[in-house]
């Protein structure tokens, strides 16, 4: 095979994608977006050590030059180039296993190249695998400042990258957005100095602080951030407050019924965050309210009387759960507390028919239906309400942003209906104050007496006959079983499969017990009829895909069963450990796993196994993965953070706090031109997400 041939032909032949796609796709739109685009770390190229020196350095990368003496492509044990390169001290092998024709001719004998990467040892002397190098003449300057390493996408090499981002800096307007007076007082770093030295280092910089974020030019990008955020979610929380509400002023005859004629009594954490909830719908501008509590505690009735208040008050009130089997049981816990109490219940899912539709529309709009329980068929066009007044979304972090945003839009024209939000996903003050800094957080941080704690195992999935045993006794007691399905990203298709397949090998193991099965390509009509089983506890165990995540309750179940637990998340986990532990029944949650265990996975279980507790899981989980993805994209819209941690930033999230506080207070023309000219440079037109 004649050399100039590519080792490694590029893929099928794709349409020619411009870099300015390419830049688009990581979020790079404007001249703005690529200055801000800091490097995620540096290559020092600034230094050539001889290759003897580079020998001694264990495990650290440098930077040789040398003359190519020798290069050959070799087929043992694959075909690879190797390129031997010597300078006055000693010689080097550089080996690359994907390489083109172009670099054997490139690294011809004779040429002087510079080589940088770990010096290892192996059998056949020193070598470095897949260096970076460089072509170079004899005495060629070597830089002075490191060279960046950019986050980057498919198809960016960092040299376009780098290129594009250093032409971007000559383009841009470098006028500082914050006084003079504030920098001093904050001692903040200049912004232009600051984001130039973050690009290009000078060689002498103090790297820890660089690599860990706390050099002063990281101090001020991260300030800049957050103070970014904070001004807008302070705008966003007074543009709410300028809008008008109907003051849902009377808790009532109905409220009074509702809460006397419950089975049990409030616990005292449920009493206050529905105090506090009451108090804000008498509010003439628009509650906005995350109701945040473990699954379990009893987020439902506070939500229930909330809706009681509004109705109370002459409104009507709507729920909206994200899945049908969740919205459901919804309706018809509440329909049967408060339809006894003459309150007209609607219900309205996607699945229902198209003239139950019409019927559910019609009672919607002409304000019979005083509550209205469903899923996101709520939010459709063709669903107006009368006079709604309160909007409740359950497992909202479930919605995103954009969903919730239209069923707020249901009001009347000139009143935004009051928002109660609910979860199970705490989150973190730090997190809370940042992201949610135009939201009021009430906590249910009890849960209902009489509960016995969970215990939970993670046990390897070769021990599943013992695991079926234990399945078979527990029914044996009375006791109701889910066994929860692998999940499968990948392919819903064999996701679907994984769960028939489960079911027909429980049946066969279990055949004096009714296994039923639930999976979220059931009709909703077959989805109901296996839960209202398994509810009625003639079904004993139910297998199921995650579509018993969240909501579901059915205090007879006490032991869980989750397949392939290392492939959930932590909030996952919890979310469907907390089907169990519903009754006074000692219960028992049983991960199976497939060993080897990774780092990750093996964390999680462990933290499954040490707490119940949902604030301590979800601490760990963002310890783990980091405020981006606990949050999601759709959660948290564009407004994440790059640069601050808010594990290690509280400090400054206080600080940008107080700073968009002062900036917005008593506001001088100055003041407004500063705000207006920080939102420009750190949101752009993304601040739309933040107001939701
Ligand atoms: P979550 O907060 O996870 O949504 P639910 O609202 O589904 O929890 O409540 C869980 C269970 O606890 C339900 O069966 C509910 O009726 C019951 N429950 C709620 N509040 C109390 C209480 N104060 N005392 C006893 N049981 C309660
Ligand atoms: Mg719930």
């Amino acid at each position: 095979m004649p050399a100039d041939i590519p080792a490694v032909k590029p893929k099928t032949v794709k349409k020619a994608v411009t870099p300015e796609a390419r830049l688009a796709k990581l979020g790079l739109h404007t001249d703005m977006d690529l200055v801000l685009h800091l490097p995620m770390r540096y290559e020092d190229e600034t230094q050539v050590v001889t290759i003897r020196e580079a020998s001694m350095r264990g495990g650290e990368a440098s930077q040789v030059e040398g003359i190519v003496v020798k290069n050959e492509i070799s087929y043992k044990p694959r075909k690879q180039l190797l390129v031997h390169i010597a300078d006055e001290t000693g010689d080097l092998q550089l080996r690359f296993m994907n390489f083109y024709g172009s670099q054997v001719k490139q690294l011809a004998e004779g040429t002087r190249v510079r080589a940088r990467g770990e010096l290892k040892h192996g059998f056949f002397g020193a070598e470095m695998v897949h260096p970076a190098y460089k072509v170079v003449n004899e005495g060629a300057p070597l830089p002075t400042s490191l060279t960046p390493v950019y986050p980057s996408g498919e198809g960016l090499s960092q040299p376009i990258l780098r290129r594009a981002i250093g032409d971007a800096m000559k383009r841009i307007d470098w006028t500082d957005t914050l006084p003079a007076a504030l920098r001093d007082h904050m001692q903040l770093s200049d912004f232009e100095p600051a984001v130039k030295l973050l690009h290009y280092p000078p060689q002498e910089i103090d790297e820890h602080a660089l690599a860990d974020r706390s050099h002063p030019a990281w101090v001020r990008m991260k300030f800049d951030e957050l103070l970014a955020q904070q001004l807008s979610l302070k705008r966003a929380q007074r543009a709410r407050r300028s809008k008008g509400a109907a003051a849902l002023k009377k808790v009532g005859a109905l409220s009074h019924a509702f809460q006397a004629a419950l089975p049990f009594k409030l616990t005292g954490a449920q009493q206050r965050v529905l105090d506090e909830i009451r108090a804000d719908l008498r509010h003439p501008y628009p509650m906005q309210r995350l109701l945040q509590g473990d699954v379990g505690s009893g987020k439902t009735v506070v939500s229930a009387l909330a809706a009681a208040q509004a109705i109370d008050s002459g409104f009507q009130a709507a729920l909206m759960a994200p899945t049908e089997i969740l919205a459901d049981q919804h309706f018809r816990k509440i329909a049967a507390w408060m339809e006894p109490l003459g309150v007209k219940v609607a219900w309205l899912t996607g699945s229902l028919k198209k003239k139950d539709k019409l019927a559910a529309y019609a009672l919607i709009e002409s304000g019979e239906a005083q509550l209205v329980i469903g899923t996101h068929a709520l939010i459709q066009e063709a669903v107006n309400f009368a006079n709604l007044g309160l909007v409740i979304v359950d497992e909202q972090h479930r919605f995103g942003v954009g969903q919730r945003l239209t069923l707020r839009n249901k009001g009347n024209v000139g009143a935004v209906p009051h928002q109660l939000m609910m979860s199970a996903t705490p989150i973190p003050r730090t997190l809370a104050m940042t992201y949610y800094a135009d939201l009021e957080v009430s906590v249910i941080d009890e849960l209902p007496p009489g509960r016995s704690p969970i215990v939970t195992r993670a046990i390897d999935q070769n021990r599943r006959d013992e695991v079926i045993a234990r399945v078979h006794a527990a029914a044996g007691e009375g006791r109701q079983v889910y066994w929860v399905c692998p999940l499968i990203e990948e392919s819903e298709v064999l996701q679907l499969q994984t769960a028939t397949d489960t079911h027909a090998m429980l049946a066969e193991a279990l055949p004096d017990l009714a296994v039923g099965l639930v999976h979220g390509r059931l009709k909703a009509a077959e989805k109901q009829e296996v839960m209202d089983a398994f509810s009625a506890g003639e079904v004993h165990v139910l297998v199921a895909t995650t579509v018993i995540e969240v909501g579901v309750d059915v205090p007879n179940a006490s032991l869980m069963v989750i397949e392939h637990a290392e492939r959930f998340g932590l909030s996952q986990l919890h979310q469907l450990r907390g089907r169990v532990g519903r009754g006074s029944a000692a219960s028992v949650c049983l991960l199976l796993y497939q060993g080897p265990l990774g780092g990750v996975a093996r964390q999680r279980l462990m933290t499954m196994r040490e707490t119940t507790d949902g604030f301590e899981i979800a601490r760990r989980d963002l310890e783990i993965r980091g405020p981006g993805e606990f949050l999601g994209a759709r959660q948290s819209g564009q407004a994440m953070l790059r640069f601050a941690d808010l594990e290690t930033d509280g400090w400054l999230v206080d600080q940008a706090r107080d700073v968009a506080q002062e900036l917005l207070h008593e506001t001088t023309p100055d003041k407004a031109a500063t705000v207006e000219a920080h939102l420009a440079r750190w949101l752009g037109g993304k601040e739309e997400f933040l107001k939701v």
